[in-house]
């Protein structure tokens, strides 16, 4: 890409233009990249400033930045800030008569605008895209990239036509941002926008007020002592639980210990839910019992701990509940009180939210022989699952919604668990048998299961809670936060980083066990136990190692000098860090982490407890 001319400089444009002091955490790093010509991608959490990454550059470059942004009243108050401050800015969308857009489009060829906000839509027309030809587009800024990902909350199909609008235009600068950091919709943003060599900031995610803390506890009993022990001592807080049934029997409890609570969930009529919400916020009840639907208009500040009594389906999840602890900036606390078995829970909603075609193809054909003269349905959903054979009235909601976002159902209304206006559409508008993306259904089932297999690899991982989740989500360059309970624990103090000679070693041991593992498409699994690699790793001449052609391996032998004592130690090390881990199935095998496969790469930081066991005390086995 050819180097830019810049008519200001960043810091210059800063304090003639918006009269900030100075740059928010990330910006910086993100707008020096942006200036330099490359294309990127952005990933900061809400608030945190991302529109300056774009305006600013936009200034200091000659031409006009375009920027996608998916809603109409955003854009407005955006273009209102921006005129606000004399900068030239406009917006295209359908509110804009189609003469006014062209006299805008024809500004945006005479210098008149800097910034110009367009709809994603407007990139459907083809007038638009050749209208868009003659202008000298120097950014090409998309807001709320994560629009673009099947895998994001919030798909736009619209935004997967940018791709094919940015060849149109001749490929400008483009510059993706948004809020959404999971790996799987970062990857579809740069594989859909086509960025070129783009650099990736990820930023503005630590949350340092926040000590995070995860608790092995086998008994409910040891669960209530901890809810005890918690609110004894920060007394203002919010408890997540997994199920509705849940969260009224945690309620209790603390009612029966004279403690005022709101219990909040989805099975709650919405005027005894907005009761509970304002109960809490209004501060008359210190603690709210809630399933993952409390949250989303939750602003009470002054939230001093957050207890999650299961496991929650994500680390996304996980993260975003916690943060709701702590938002006036105080120190605040979050304590997840981890049971392996909690995890059956999360599958059952899984299963529920994943429905296989057979299921959607059943409940559909139920749906229609149910259906009055007008379509309509009158029946429960519980009436549904029974009449159709479905187990889990869950799935039911499931396939109501797939079949209403594939337009099989015209009007979709179900008030508490009775369907009153759901109307399917007549079925001979899609005289065809019905269309089901079933390979699309099996890969966000296959999402879904490895997002919970990574919330549970958090749970046993030895490595800082905040570093760990900041890598999952992309920052990866965190240290150690100081406060959570595995930086806090006794052992953490003697880790330490490893030297550059056992940083290698590290990394060779790595290797040896992504060499022994497979990988497919939901990450490493294991083929063999630890014993086995570390057998390979040595170079041993043992039958088991040679019969199994173990010795052709590029890694075989490599770590030889250590020895196998060493190298147990290690391997034990590496596990307690979460680098590796052992995979308990009917034969304990060891598989490479997501954390273990950036490490091997020189990707990412840890500490280990350091060093093993001297290295001379193992023996290399013959
Ligand atoms: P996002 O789009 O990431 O949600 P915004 O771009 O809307 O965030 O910015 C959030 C807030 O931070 C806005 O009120 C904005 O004015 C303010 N802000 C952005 N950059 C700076 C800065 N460098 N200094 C001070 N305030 C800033
Ligand atoms: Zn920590």
């Amino acid at each position: 890409m050819p180097a830019k001319v810049l008519v200001q400089t960043p810091l210059e444009a800063l304090k003639k233009h918006f009269g900030h002091g100075g740059f928010l955490d990330g910006q910086d790093r993100v707008i020096e990249q942006i200036t330099s010509g490359r294309d990127g991608l952005v990933v900061m959490p809400t608030g945190g400033g991302k529109s300056l990454c774009y305006q600013l550059p936009a200034l200091c470059f000659e031409g006009v930045t375009l920027v996608v942004s998916p809603l109409i009243a955003l854009m407005k108050d955006q273009v209102d800030a921006l005129v606000a401050k004399d900068i030239p800015a406009t917006l295209i969308n359908s509110t804009v008569p189609w003469e006014e857009q062209k006299e805008r489009l024809d500004g945006m060829r005479t210098g008149k605008w800097k910034l110009v906000y367009v709809a994603p839509e407007r990139f459907r027309a083809e007038s638009f895209l050749s209208a868009l030809k003659g202008v000298e587009v120097s950014l090409f800024a998309v807001d709320e990239a994560h629009c673009l990902s099947q895998w994001g909350h919030d798909f736009r199909p619209d935004y997967m036509r940018l791709g094919k609008a940015l060849d149109k235009i001749g490929r400008p600068q483009c510059v993706a941002l948004t809020a959404t950091a999971t790996p799987v919709v970062r990857a579809d943003i740069l594989e859909v926008l086509k960025l070129r060599e783009p650099f990736e900031v990820v930023s503005g995610f630590s949350r340092p007020n926040l000590s995070l803390a995860i608790t092995a506890v086998e008994k409910k009993q040891q669960k209530y002592d901890r809810i005890r022990d918690i609110i004894g001592a920060h007394k203002t807080g919010i408890i997540y639980c997994a199920t509705r049934k849940k969260v009224e029997e945690v309620a209790e409890v603390l009612a029966s210990w004279r403690l005022k609570s709101v219990a909040y969930h989805g099975g709650m009529s919405d005027a005894e839910r907005s009761d509970a919400q304002n109960i809490f916020l209004a501060k008359k009840a210190d603690v709210a019992v809630a399933t993952n639907a409390f949250g989303m208009g939750i602003d009470r500040s002054d939230v001093r701990f957050v207890i999650h009594f299961e496991v929650p389906g994500s680390v996304e999840a996980y993260y975003q509940e916690a943060g709701r602890a702590g938002r006036d900036g105080e120190a605040a606390s979050c304590e997840l009180l981890f049971n392996y078995a909690d995890t059956r829970t999360q599958e059952f909603f899984i299963d529920g939210a994943n429905p296989s075609a057979q299921t959607i193809r059943e409940v559909y054909q139920y749906l229609l022989n149910s259906a009055d003269k007008e379509y309509e349905i009158h029946r429960s959903i519980e009436d549904i699952a029974e009449g159709a054979g479905v187990g889990n009235s869950m799935s039911v909601s499931s396939v109501l919604a797939t079949l209403a976002r594939a337009g099989y159902i015209e009007r979709f209304d179900v008030p508490g668990k009775r369907m009153r206006g759901t109307r399917l559409k007549k079925p001979d508008v899609f005289a065809r048998a019905l269309e089901i993306d079933e390979e699309a259904l099996e890969e966000k089932d296959r999402r879904d299961r490895d997002k919970l297999k990574s919330m549970v690899e958090l749970c046993y991982s030895r490595v800082c809670r905040q570093q760990w989740i900041l890598a999952y989500f992309g920052e990866e360059d965190a240290e150690p936060c100081g406060t959570c309970d595995i930086c806090r624990s006794e052992e953490s103090h003697e880790r330490r980083a490893p030297d550059a000679e056992e940083e290698l070693i590290v990394r060779k041991a790595l290797s040896g066990v992504a060499r022994m593992s497979r990988k497919s498409a939901h990450g490493w699994e294991g083929k063999f136990g630890r014993g086995k690699i570390v057998q390979m790793l040595c170079g041993s001449r043992s039958q088991e190692i040679l019969s199994g052609g173990l010795d052709q391996l590029s890694t075989y032998g490599m770590l030889k000098t250590q020895g196998t004592g060493y190298l147990n130690a290690l391997f034990r090390a590496m596990g307690d860090v979460g680098l590796v881990r052992v995979d308990s199935g009917e034969y304990p095998l060891l598989t490479l982490t997501e954390l273990g496969e950036k490490v091997m790469r020189g990707a990412a930081k840890y500490r280990l407890a350091w060093p093993p066991p001297s290295a001379s005390s193992g023996h290399v086995e013959s």
